[in-house]
Protein backbone atom coordinates (compact mmCIF):
# COMPACT_ATOMS: atom_id res chain seq x y z
CA UNK A 1 0.00 0.00 0.00
CA UNK A 2 3.03 2.76 -0.69
CA UNK A 3 2.07 5.60 -1.43
CA UNK A 4 3.60 7.69 -4.49
CA UNK A 5 5.24 10.36 -3.29
CA UNK A 6 7.25 13.81 -4.02
CA UNK A 7 10.02 11.25 -5.06
CA UNK A 8 7.80 9.56 -8.05
CA UNK A 9 6.51 13.00 -9.82
CA UNK A 10 8.49 15.33 -11.28
CA UNK A 11 8.42 18.53 -9.12
CA UNK A 12 10.73 20.35 -10.61
CA UNK A 13 10.12 23.96 -10.38
CA UNK A 14 6.43 23.82 -9.50
CA UNK A 15 3.75 25.70 -6.86
CA UNK A 16 3.65 23.06 -4.55
CA UNK A 17 0.99 23.01 -1.59
CA UNK A 18 2.45 21.14 1.39
CA UNK A 19 0.34 20.09 4.69
CA UNK A 20 2.26 19.41 7.33
CA UNK A 21 1.56 19.22 10.89
CA UNK A 22 2.81 22.00 12.95
CA UNK A 23 0.58 21.68 16.00
CA UNK A 24 3.60 22.08 18.55
CA UNK A 25 3.01 23.35 22.04
CA UNK A 26 3.26 27.16 22.49
CA UNK A 27 4.97 29.27 25.41
CA UNK A 28 4.91 32.60 25.98
CA UNK A 29 5.23 32.92 21.69
CA UNK A 30 7.83 30.63 21.57
CA UNK A 31 7.85 27.06 19.92
CA UNK A 32 8.44 24.36 22.96
CA UNK A 33 8.99 21.54 21.25
CA UNK A 34 9.63 21.08 17.59
CA UNK A 35 10.05 17.56 16.83
CA UNK A 36 6.91 17.92 14.09
CA UNK A 37 8.36 21.03 12.77
CA UNK A 38 11.82 18.69 12.24
CA UNK A 39 9.48 15.75 11.21
CA UNK A 40 8.78 17.68 8.24
CA UNK A 41 12.04 18.99 7.41
CA UNK A 42 12.91 16.45 4.48
CA UNK A 43 10.24 16.84 2.31
CA UNK A 44 10.14 21.01 2.46
CA UNK A 45 13.91 20.63 1.85
CA UNK A 46 13.52 18.08 -1.10
CA UNK A 47 11.11 20.57 -2.92
CA UNK A 48 13.05 23.46 -2.61
CA UNK A 49 16.46 21.50 -3.76
CA UNK A 50 14.20 21.01 -6.94
CA UNK A 51 13.46 24.87 -7.08
CA UNK A 52 9.77 24.59 -5.97
CA UNK A 53 7.71 26.97 -4.32
CA UNK A 54 6.29 25.80 -1.06
CA UNK A 55 3.22 27.06 0.22
CA UNK A 56 3.30 25.40 3.86
CA UNK A 57 -0.58 25.00 5.57
CA UNK A 58 -1.60 23.19 8.94
CA UNK A 59 -3.67 23.58 11.79
CA UNK A 60 -2.67 24.97 15.99
CA UNK A 61 -4.60 23.77 17.81
CA UNK A 62 -8.49 23.93 18.43
CA UNK A 63 -9.18 27.51 17.55
CA UNK A 64 -13.10 28.19 17.19
CA UNK A 65 -13.47 28.62 12.97
CA UNK A 66 -12.04 32.38 13.66
CA UNK A 67 -8.92 34.17 14.10
CA UNK A 68 -7.34 33.93 17.36
CA UNK A 69 -4.00 35.39 18.42
CA UNK A 70 -3.03 32.40 21.03
CA UNK A 71 -3.09 30.38 17.59
CA UNK A 72 -0.95 32.56 15.06
CA UNK A 73 1.50 30.44 13.25
CA UNK A 74 4.13 33.56 13.90
CA UNK A 75 6.31 31.37 16.65
CA UNK A 76 6.46 28.95 14.06
CA UNK A 77 7.49 30.35 11.11
CA UNK A 78 10.54 31.84 13.26
CA UNK A 79 11.10 28.32 14.36
CA UNK A 80 11.12 27.16 10.73
CA UNK A 81 12.40 29.49 9.12
CA UNK A 82 16.07 29.03 11.78
CA UNK A 83 15.96 25.18 10.92
CA UNK A 84 16.32 25.49 7.30
CA UNK A 85 18.36 28.74 7.30
CA UNK A 86 16.06 30.45 5.06
CA UNK A 87 13.54 33.25 6.32
CA UNK A 88 9.95 31.44 6.05
CA UNK A 89 7.38 34.45 5.36
CA UNK A 90 4.31 33.84 6.96
CA UNK A 91 0.98 35.51 6.33
CA UNK A 92 -2.12 36.30 8.21
CA UNK A 93 -4.51 34.52 6.13
CA UNK A 94 -5.51 31.66 4.54
CA UNK A 95 -6.75 31.97 1.33
CA UNK A 96 -8.22 34.94 -0.74
CA UNK A 97 -6.65 37.77 -2.79
CA UNK A 98 -3.79 38.77 -0.48
CA UNK A 99 -2.63 35.38 -0.04
CA UNK A 100 -2.70 34.95 -4.03
CA UNK A 101 -0.81 37.59 -4.18
CA UNK A 102 1.79 37.07 -2.10
CA UNK A 103 2.12 33.29 -4.03
CA UNK A 104 2.17 34.93 -6.86
CA UNK A 105 5.57 36.95 -6.26
CA UNK A 106 7.00 33.75 -4.80
CA UNK A 107 10.99 33.03 -6.78
CA UNK A 108 11.90 28.98 -6.73
CA UNK A 109 12.95 27.39 -3.50
CA UNK A 110 10.53 30.75 -1.43
CA UNK A 111 8.53 29.44 1.31
CA UNK A 112 5.45 30.26 2.59
CA UNK A 113 3.50 29.14 5.49
CA UNK A 114 -0.41 30.40 5.74
CA UNK A 115 -2.56 31.25 8.99
CA UNK A 116 -3.54 28.55 10.44
CA UNK A 117 -5.87 26.69 8.33
CA UNK A 118 -8.76 26.39 11.82
CA UNK A 119 -9.13 29.96 11.40
CA UNK A 120 -11.50 29.16 8.97
CA UNK A 121 -14.56 27.66 9.85
CA UNK A 122 -14.98 25.85 6.36
CA UNK A 123 -11.41 23.99 7.09
CA UNK A 124 -13.32 21.10 9.00
CA UNK A 125 -16.24 21.37 7.24
CA UNK A 126 -14.07 20.02 4.18
CA UNK A 127 -15.62 23.11 2.60
CA UNK A 128 -15.68 23.09 -1.59
CA UNK A 129 -15.39 26.36 -1.43
CA UNK A 130 -12.67 26.77 0.40
CA UNK A 131 -10.75 23.64 -1.53
CA UNK A 132 -11.02 25.93 -4.15
CA UNK A 133 -9.81 28.84 -3.29
CA UNK A 134 -6.65 27.50 -1.98
CA UNK A 135 -6.18 24.79 -4.90
CA UNK A 136 -5.50 27.79 -6.76
CA UNK A 137 -2.54 28.58 -5.27
CA UNK A 138 -0.48 25.25 -6.28
CA UNK A 139 -0.34 22.32 -9.26
CA UNK A 140 0.41 19.63 -6.25
CA UNK A 141 -0.67 18.89 -3.36
CA UNK A 142 1.26 17.56 -0.41
CA UNK A 143 0.21 15.89 1.96
CA UNK A 144 2.69 15.16 4.58
CA UNK A 145 0.34 15.37 8.19
CA UNK A 146 0.04 11.91 8.73
CA UNK A 147 -1.13 13.00 12.61
CA UNK A 148 -3.66 14.89 11.13
CA UNK A 149 -4.91 11.76 8.51
CA UNK A 150 -7.86 10.75 10.35
CA UNK A 151 -9.55 14.20 10.04
CA UNK A 152 -11.18 14.67 6.58
CA UNK A 153 -10.83 19.06 6.22
CA UNK A 154 -10.09 21.37 2.97
CA UNK A 155 -6.26 21.09 3.94
CA UNK A 156 -5.95 17.34 5.00
CA UNK A 157 -8.29 15.50 2.09
CA UNK A 158 -10.28 17.65 -0.11
CA UNK A 159 -7.27 19.56 -1.84
CA UNK A 160 -6.71 15.45 -2.96
CA UNK A 161 -9.63 15.21 -5.00
CA UNK A 162 -9.02 18.35 -7.29
CA UNK A 163 -5.19 18.59 -7.48
CA UNK A 164 -2.70 16.14 -8.60
CA UNK A 165 -1.60 14.91 -5.09
CA UNK A 166 1.08 12.77 -3.60
CA UNK A 167 2.46 11.53 0.00
CA UNK A 168 4.99 13.96 1.46
CA UNK A 169 8.44 11.70 3.14
CA UNK A 170 7.27 12.02 6.81
CA UNK A 171 3.78 10.60 5.37
CA UNK A 172 5.30 8.01 3.70
CA UNK A 173 7.47 6.65 6.42
CA UNK A 174 4.35 6.72 9.01
CA UNK A 175 2.30 4.54 6.15
CA UNK A 176 4.83 2.39 5.67
CA UNK A 177 6.06 1.71 9.14
CA UNK A 178 2.23 1.00 10.41
CA UNK A 179 1.56 -0.61 7.28
CA UNK A 180 4.77 -3.34 7.16
CA UNK A 181 4.12 -3.89 11.08
CA UNK A 182 0.34 -4.94 10.50
CA UNK A 183 0.88 -6.82 7.21
CA UNK A 184 3.87 -9.18 7.91
CA UNK A 185 5.14 -8.51 11.35
CA UNK A 186 8.86 -10.12 12.08
CA UNK A 187 8.42 -12.62 14.43
CA UNK A 188 8.28 -13.14 17.33
CA UNK A 189 5.74 -9.97 17.09
CA UNK A 190 5.83 -8.27 20.54
CA UNK A 191 3.53 -5.49 21.28
CA UNK A 192 3.41 -3.40 24.72
CA UNK A 193 0.28 -1.92 25.71
CA UNK A 194 -0.41 1.02 28.17
CA UNK A 195 -1.73 3.94 29.30
CA UNK A 196 -4.64 5.45 30.52
CA UNK A 197 -7.80 3.58 28.82
CA UNK A 198 -9.03 0.60 28.18
CA UNK A 199 -11.84 1.70 26.17
CA UNK A 200 -9.76 3.94 24.12
CA UNK A 201 -7.46 0.73 22.99
CA UNK A 202 -9.72 -2.12 22.83
CA UNK A 203 -9.99 -2.08 19.04
CA UNK A 204 -6.33 -1.99 19.26
CA UNK A 205 -5.70 -4.62 21.55
CA UNK A 206 -7.97 -6.60 19.89
CA UNK A 207 -6.16 -6.13 16.60
CA UNK A 208 -3.06 -7.51 17.85
CA UNK A 209 -5.05 -10.13 19.73
CA UNK A 210 -5.11 -11.87 15.77
CA UNK A 211 -1.43 -10.70 14.75
CA UNK A 212 1.12 -10.66 17.87
CA UNK A 213 2.72 -13.54 19.60
CA UNK A 214 2.52 -11.60 22.61
CA UNK A 215 0.37 -8.74 24.31
CA UNK A 216 2.28 -7.52 27.08
CA UNK A 217 -0.01 -4.54 28.92
CA UNK A 218 1.15 -2.07 31.60
CA UNK A 219 -0.37 1.29 32.84
CA UNK A 220 -3.40 2.17 34.63
CA UNK A 221 -5.53 -0.29 31.73
CA UNK A 222 -4.05 -3.18 33.70
CA UNK A 223 -6.07 -2.79 36.76
CA UNK A 224 -8.99 -3.05 34.63
CA UNK A 225 -7.74 -6.35 33.14
CA UNK A 226 -6.95 -7.56 36.66
CA UNK A 227 -9.86 -6.78 37.99
CA UNK A 228 -11.54 -8.60 35.29
CA UNK A 229 -9.99 -11.63 36.03
CA UNK A 230 -11.24 -11.36 39.74
CA UNK A 231 -8.36 -9.73 42.08
CA UNK A 232 -8.58 -7.50 44.15
CA UNK A 233 -6.70 -3.76 43.02
CA UNK A 234 -7.54 -1.43 45.79
CA UNK A 235 -7.70 2.24 44.74
CA UNK A 236 -6.12 1.54 41.54
CA UNK A 237 -7.73 3.42 38.80
CA UNK A 238 -10.44 1.21 36.91
CA UNK A 239 -12.81 2.18 34.16
CA UNK A 240 -16.14 0.42 35.52
CA UNK A 241 -17.54 0.04 31.86
CA UNK A 242 -14.35 -1.36 30.65
CA UNK A 243 -13.95 -4.74 32.85
CA UNK A 244 -16.27 -6.44 30.45
CA UNK A 245 -14.57 -5.10 27.74
CA UNK A 246 -11.54 -6.44 29.17
CA UNK A 247 -12.80 -9.91 30.00
CA UNK A 248 -13.90 -10.20 26.05
CA UNK A 249 -10.16 -9.69 25.25
CA UNK A 250 -8.87 -12.12 27.85
CA UNK A 251 -11.48 -14.52 26.61
CA UNK A 252 -10.45 -14.20 23.36
CA UNK A 253 -6.71 -14.64 24.00
CA UNK A 254 -7.53 -17.72 25.98
CA UNK A 255 -8.44 -19.03 22.44
CA UNK A 256 -6.05 -17.89 20.21
CA UNK A 257 -2.09 -18.24 20.03
CA UNK A 258 -1.26 -14.51 21.27
CA UNK A 259 -0.10 -14.42 24.89
CA UNK A 260 -2.23 -11.68 26.57
CA UNK A 261 0.40 -10.53 29.51
CA UNK A 262 -0.55 -8.72 32.89
CA UNK A 263 2.04 -7.40 35.39
CA UNK A 264 3.03 -9.74 37.87
CA UNK A 265 3.72 -7.28 40.51
CA UNK A 266 2.88 -3.61 40.62
CA UNK A 267 4.69 -0.09 42.57
CA UNK A 268 2.00 0.51 44.78
CA UNK A 269 1.38 3.67 46.33
CA UNK A 270 -1.07 5.48 49.68
CA UNK A 271 -1.82 8.79 47.34
CA UNK A 272 -1.56 9.87 43.91
CA UNK A 273 1.46 12.13 44.55
CA UNK A 274 5.29 12.64 43.93
CA UNK A 275 5.85 11.96 47.90
CA UNK A 276 3.75 8.93 48.46
CA UNK A 277 4.35 6.39 50.17
CA UNK A 278 5.15 3.29 48.05
CA UNK A 279 5.56 -0.55 48.30
CA UNK A 280 5.91 -3.13 45.59
CA UNK A 281 3.11 -6.08 45.75
CA UNK A 282 1.71 -8.34 43.96
CA UNK A 283 -0.68 -7.60 41.35
CA UNK A 284 -3.08 -10.36 42.32
CA UNK A 285 -3.36 -9.05 46.00
CA UNK A 286 -3.49 -5.04 46.38
CA UNK A 287 -3.92 -3.79 49.44
CA UNK A 288 -7.06 -1.60 50.32
CA UNK A 289 -6.56 1.84 50.06
CA UNK A 290 -3.49 1.19 47.91
CA UNK A 291 -2.92 1.97 44.33
CA UNK A 292 -1.20 0.59 41.75
CA UNK A 293 1.02 3.53 40.03
CA UNK A 294 3.75 1.51 37.65
CA UNK A 295 4.31 -1.90 37.00
CA UNK A 296 7.03 -3.64 39.38
CA UNK A 297 10.55 -4.95 38.85
CA UNK A 298 9.97 -8.21 38.49
CA UNK A 299 6.94 -6.97 35.41
CA UNK A 300 9.41 -5.00 34.24
CA UNK A 301 12.31 -7.75 33.62
CA UNK A 302 9.75 -10.11 32.06
CA UNK A 303 8.77 -7.01 29.83
CA UNK A 304 12.41 -6.23 28.98
CA UNK A 305 12.97 -9.64 28.48
CA UNK A 306 10.48 -10.27 26.20
CA UNK A 307 11.25 -7.10 24.03
CA UNK A 308 14.94 -7.76 23.90
CA UNK A 309 14.18 -10.99 22.81
CA UNK A 310 11.33 -9.59 20.09
CA UNK A 311 11.75 -9.35 16.09
CA UNK A 312 9.64 -6.58 15.80
CA UNK A 313 8.21 -4.61 18.81
CA UNK A 314 5.47 -1.98 18.85
CA UNK A 315 4.67 -0.25 22.03
CA UNK A 316 2.09 2.56 22.77
CA UNK A 317 1.25 3.93 26.14
CA UNK A 318 3.32 4.48 29.15
CA UNK A 319 3.80 1.55 31.81
CA UNK A 320 3.28 3.72 34.60
CA UNK A 321 2.33 7.68 35.92
CA UNK A 322 5.94 8.17 34.67
CA UNK A 323 5.26 12.40 34.99
CA UNK A 324 6.21 11.28 38.54
CA UNK A 325 9.90 10.10 39.56
CA UNK A 326 8.80 7.37 42.21
CA UNK A 327 6.66 5.92 39.08
CA UNK A 328 8.41 6.42 36.02
CA UNK A 329 10.62 3.23 36.02
CA UNK A 330 8.72 0.57 34.12
CA UNK A 331 8.06 2.97 31.48
CA UNK A 332 11.89 3.67 31.50
CA UNK A 333 12.86 -0.05 31.65
CA UNK A 334 10.15 -0.73 28.82
CA UNK A 335 11.82 2.03 27.00
CA UNK A 336 15.53 1.02 27.31
CA UNK A 337 14.92 -2.65 26.57
CA UNK A 338 12.73 -1.03 23.18
CA UNK A 339 16.62 0.85 22.81
CA UNK A 340 18.50 -2.17 23.04
CA UNK A 341 15.86 -4.92 21.03
CA UNK A 342 17.43 -5.92 18.04
CA UNK A 343 14.12 -5.96 16.21
CA UNK A 344 12.28 -3.77 14.56
CA UNK A 345 11.32 -1.13 16.84
CA UNK A 346 7.77 1.31 16.61
CA UNK A 347 6.65 3.52 18.81
CA UNK A 348 3.33 5.51 18.67
CA UNK A 349 1.25 7.68 21.39
CA UNK A 350 1.23 11.16 22.37
CA UNK A 351 2.38 10.43 25.93
CA UNK A 352 4.61 7.37 25.35
CA UNK A 353 6.38 9.14 22.70
CA UNK A 354 6.97 12.30 24.54
CA UNK A 355 8.54 9.71 28.06
CA UNK A 356 10.39 8.66 25.56
CA UNK A 357 11.78 12.30 24.45
CA UNK A 358 12.39 12.99 28.20
CA UNK A 359 14.78 9.66 28.24
CA UNK A 360 16.38 10.69 25.21
CA UNK A 361 16.04 7.49 23.45
CA UNK A 362 13.51 8.31 20.54
CA UNK A 363 16.58 8.13 18.27
CA UNK A 364 17.13 4.60 19.20
CA UNK A 365 13.82 3.55 17.87
CA UNK A 366 13.06 1.89 14.34
CA UNK A 367 10.49 4.46 14.24
CA UNK A 368 8.57 6.89 16.42
CA UNK A 369 5.02 7.78 14.65
CA UNK A 370 4.05 11.03 14.94
CA UNK A 371 0.66 10.14 14.41
CA UNK A 372 -1.54 9.56 18.47
CA UNK A 373 -4.71 9.18 17.04
CA UNK A 374 -3.93 8.52 13.66
CA UNK A 375 -1.48 5.69 14.60
CA UNK A 376 -4.38 4.02 16.64
CA UNK A 377 -6.78 4.51 14.13
CA UNK A 378 -4.51 3.33 11.51
CA UNK A 379 -3.71 0.01 13.59
CA UNK A 380 -7.31 -0.50 14.32
CA UNK A 381 -8.20 -0.72 10.66
CA UNK A 382 -9.98 2.22 9.95
CA UNK A 383 -9.35 4.20 6.61
CA UNK A 384 -7.52 7.68 7.45
CA UNK A 385 -9.50 10.36 4.89
CA UNK A 386 -6.00 11.81 4.60
CA UNK A 387 -4.03 8.62 3.79
CA UNK A 388 -6.73 7.01 1.47
CA UNK A 389 -7.05 10.27 -1.05
CA UNK A 390 -3.60 10.08 -2.05
CA UNK A 391 -3.16 7.45 -5.12
CA UNK A 392 -0.76 4.30 -4.69
CA UNK A 393 2.32 3.75 -5.99
CA UNK A 394 2.19 1.64 -9.18
P1 LIG B 1 -0.49 7.63 25.00
O1 LIG B 1 -0.72 9.11 24.86
O2 LIG B 1 0.96 7.26 24.94
O3 LIG B 1 -1.34 6.84 24.05
P2 LIG B 1 -2.39 7.49 27.17
O4 LIG B 1 -2.88 8.86 26.85
O5 LIG B 1 -3.32 6.35 26.93
O6 LIG B 1 -0.97 7.20 26.49
O7 LIG B 1 -2.05 7.41 28.75
C1 LIG B 1 -1.06 8.19 29.34
C2 LIG B 1 -1.40 8.51 30.77
O8 LIG B 1 -1.66 7.34 31.52
C3 LIG B 1 -0.24 9.21 31.47
O9 LIG B 1 -0.62 10.52 31.78
C4 LIG B 1 0.01 8.36 32.71
O10 LIG B 1 0.26 9.13 33.87
C5 LIG B 1 -1.28 7.60 32.85
N1 LIG B 1 -1.07 6.35 33.60
C6 LIG B 1 -0.24 5.35 33.31
N2 LIG B 1 -0.27 4.40 34.25
C7 LIG B 1 -1.18 4.81 35.19
C8 LIG B 1 -1.66 4.26 36.39
N3 LIG B 1 -1.21 3.10 36.86
N4 LIG B 1 -2.58 4.97 37.11
C9 LIG B 1 -3.02 6.16 36.64
N5 LIG B 1 -2.61 6.73 35.49
C10 LIG B 1 -1.70 6.07 34.77
MG1 LIG C 1 -2.24 10.42 25.63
Amino acid sequence: MAKKTVKDVDVAGKRVLVRVDFNVPLKEGRVTDDTRIRAALPTIEYLREQGCRVILMSHLGRPKGAPDPAFMLDPVAMRLGQLLGVPVRKLSEISGPGVEAAAAGMGPGDVLLLENSRFDPRETKNDPSLVKELARLGDLYVNDAFSAAHRAHATTAGLASVLPSVAGLQMEQEVSALDGLLREPKRPFVVVLGGAKVTDKIKVIDRFLDLADQVLIGGAMAFTFLKAQGHSVGASKVEEEGVEVAAEALKKAAASSCRLVLPTDVVAADDFSEDAATQVVSAGAIPEGWMGLDIGPETAKTYAEAIVGAAEVFWNGPMGVFEMAPFAAGTRAVAEAMAASPGVTVLGGGDSVSAVNKLGLADKMDHVSMGGGASLEFIEGAELPGVVSLPDKV
